[in-house]
């Protein structure tokens, strides 16, 4: 099935055994102080196991107030270096090899993980997301910071790693003094390309000078910074040249830095697979050492397509890495279905680290708790129904599957999945599906009996006396009294998107939270007229900022009118009345989405209670809530019975 994906290639004189590497990714698993936890550890471990040629880790900070996040690695006194080498000893007793990504994080960082240090820059210009002015480097400092890396790299050599990625992309500091729109100095470190990539060469030099010439040392920049201003691939054409010719061992062309709306250092499931692909393909042509390409790749015919057209030398995956540590031993098995892919939803990665957590995924729920989860069978399995065939009760069905117990689910409905299924439907959502089919597949094989139209009432828990009942019966949406509300022109949005209801050419939907303005966009781009009802300032507020923004544009493209700060008031056989601060009109209108959010569904639950002594109940069952919290819940509860 793949002709290289599983081809060995070297770095250097290191020989990476297959083509497949996890590109860096802050976890924030690790001590304050930069060393490495248990948790950490076991989380590379469970890549290594899973088959990845190569692991670069998260980016290790050269001082310590290099950081940009609270709770990574570092490598800025020898007091670090052996909790590390345990890290690289693990990895070591797979094939896997493992480099260190080192940083400093310049003006992309705040005092409050910098210990209170301001942030600091070539040029006082703050982050665009972080926001904090930054104070211009000293001279002196420069040349601090060139020792640091140095002395980092060599300790990351004496910890053990195979080698080391230098990060000069994504806006940190490096990047920073490469780039005119934020190095604006006019000293020997600002103004023509020479003098911005004065600081780079002389890190560089450095670290070769400390590591020596055979220890892999490869570098990662942004060929398209993708913000107003920053460098695009022109620019980087010269600079893979040079860092080629100065004696880096590979390059790792990626994109974006922060303020790009992530789509290019992580881009969300708008941004199309493998968009800067060609990137790496344009410098693969002008250097002799390998190069990774990266981004939105998570299928491994993907991957090895695109080395077999030759536009890289090793595919990096980072959340797809996250969502299904094996991978590559299922690609290699030639199991595909097996594969949990990532769906892009930016949820639990991203969007922890933008809050200061550390990472989970929405997908995946085990990632980060592998250090302490415990797989082995039961002695003495129990009889577990579960009541709701959505994502919270089929990944309790697997967990406690896997554990051994004998497990029956059952859904009311005709399809498992639940609002997974609806939310499938809106623009670039369609990946979603991917996990409701990989776990379907995995309870097929476990052994889990699903009954479908079949809701789990009193009478069965009687007759079937379970040891446990689990209900993942989510939630139900609100529908508030407003007047005409149970008129026929009024639907679901689960409905309006699944299409179990034609709807009309003029439509307004009430509510413009994520779920209201994914079913407006899912309309309009059937060309219809669609109005959405906001009662607070502004729609999609319950989105992170990515993913707003990316579905704000296409909210924008297809003309779908917004009117905040408004309610419904009355719904018309033909029309809506709605109120703001002009008073009151009424808008034509053939079909009304209820989209006002959910509240518990859980009726179920107290009747169950009521009957059997062992009732657990998880996800939007218990509270209003999404989808990583259901699927996490249901692991949860699965696991630990
Ligand atoms: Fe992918 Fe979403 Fe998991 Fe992040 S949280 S790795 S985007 S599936």
């Amino acid at each position: 099935m793949f002709t290289k994906l599983f081809t060995p290639k070297k770095i250097n004189q290191c020989e990476i055994p297959n083509r497949l590497a996890v590109t860096a990714m802050v976890a924030n698993y690790c001590n304050e102080d930069g060393t490495a936890t248990d948790r950490y550890i076991a989380y590379h471990e469970a890549k290594a196991k899973g088959g990845w040629g190569l692991i670069i880790t998260e980016d290790y900070a050269v001082s310590q107030h290099a950081m940009g996040y609270q709770f990574i690695a570092g490598l800025w006194n020898d007091d670090q270096i052996a909790s590390h080498k345990k890290l690289t000893d693990t990895i070591h007793q797979y094939d896997s090899k493992i480099f260190a990504q080192i940083y400093h994080a310049g003006r992309q960082s705040a005092s409050f993980v910098n210990g209170g240090v301001q942030p600091v820059a070539p040029s006082a210009i703050p982050c665009p997301w972080l926001r904090q002015l930054p104070r211009e480097l000293t001279i002196p400092e420069i040349e601090q910071i060139v020792e640091d890396f140095g002395d980092c790299a060599l300790r990351a050599k004496q910890a053990g790693f195979d080698g080391i990625e230098v990060h000069a992309g994504h806006g940190y500091l490096i990047a920073e003094f490469m780039s005119t729109y934020v190095n604006k100095r006019t000293d020997k470190y600002g103004g023509c390309l020479d003098n911005r990539l004065r600081f780079v060469k002389e890190i560089y030099a450095n670290i070769r000078g400390k590591v020596g010439d055979d220890f892999p040392v490869m570098i990662r920049f942004s060929a398209d910074e993708v913000v107003q201003g920053g460098r695009d691939i022109s620019e980087s054409r010269v600079l893979a040249k040079l860092f080629a010719e100065w004696g880096f061992d590979a390059l790792h062309v990626s994109s974006g830095a922060y303020g790009d709306h992530n789509k290019g250092i992580v881009s969300p499931m708008y941004v199309s697979h493998a968009w800067t692909v060609d990137f790496a393909a344009e410098i693969k042509r002008i250097v002799d050492i390998p190069v990774f390409t990266v981004n939105r790749i998570n299928d491994p015919r993907m991957a090895d397509g695109l080395l077999e057209m030759g536009k890289a030398d090793f595919i990096g995956m980072g959340r797809g890495s996250l969502a299904d540590p094996e991978l590559p031993n299922k690609a290699k098995a030639g199991d595909l279905t097996a594969i949990r892919y990532c769906i892009g939803c930016m949820q639990g990665c991203v969007g922890k680290l933008l809050v200061g957590e550390a990472i989970t995924c929405l997908v995946n729920p085990s990632l980060g708790q592998e250090y302490h989860l415990d797989y082995s069978k039961v002695t003495k399995p129990k009889k577990v129904l579960i009541a709701g065939g959505g994502p919270g009760g089929l990944e309790a069905a697997r967990a406690a599957a896997i554990k051994g117990h004998a497990v029956t689910l059952y859904e009311k409905g005709s399809f498992l999945g639940g609002q997974f299924k609806s939310a499938a439907y809106p623009p670039c959502k369609g990946e979603l599906a991917t996990y409701t089919n990989w776990i379907t597949s995995e309870l097929d094989q476990l052994g889990v009996t699903i009954h479908l139209n079949r809701e789990l009432t009193k009478e069965l828990v009687a007759a079937e006396k379970p040891d446990t009942v689990i209900v993942a019966t989510g939630g139900t949406p609100c529908k508030p009294a407003i007047k005409g509300i149970d008129k026929a022109l009024v639907v679901t949005a689960e409905d309006a998107l699944l299409g179990n209801v034609a709807t009309g050419d003029q439509i307004v939907v009430a509510g413009g939270g994520e779920v209201g303005s994914e079913t407006a966009a899912h309309l309009a781009m059937q060309q219809r007229d669609v109005t959405i009802i906001e009662m607070l300032p502004k729609i999609c507020s319950d989105l992170d900022g990515v993913n707003k923004f990316n579905l704000m544009k296409i909210l924008r493209e297809y003309e779908v009118n917004q009117l905040t700060q408004t309610k419904v008031v009355e719904i018309l056989d033909d029309g809506v009345i709605i109120e703001n601060s002009q008073g009151q009109q009424t808008l034509p209108a053939d079909t009304v989405v209820i989209a006002l959010g959910y509240r518990p569904n859980n009726q179920l639950a107290e009747a169950l209670s009521a009957v059997h002594n062992h009732v657990i109940v998880i996800g939007g069952a218990v509270k209003t809530s999404n989808a990583m919290v259901a699927i996490n819940d249901g692991f949860n509860a699965g696991l630990s019975l």
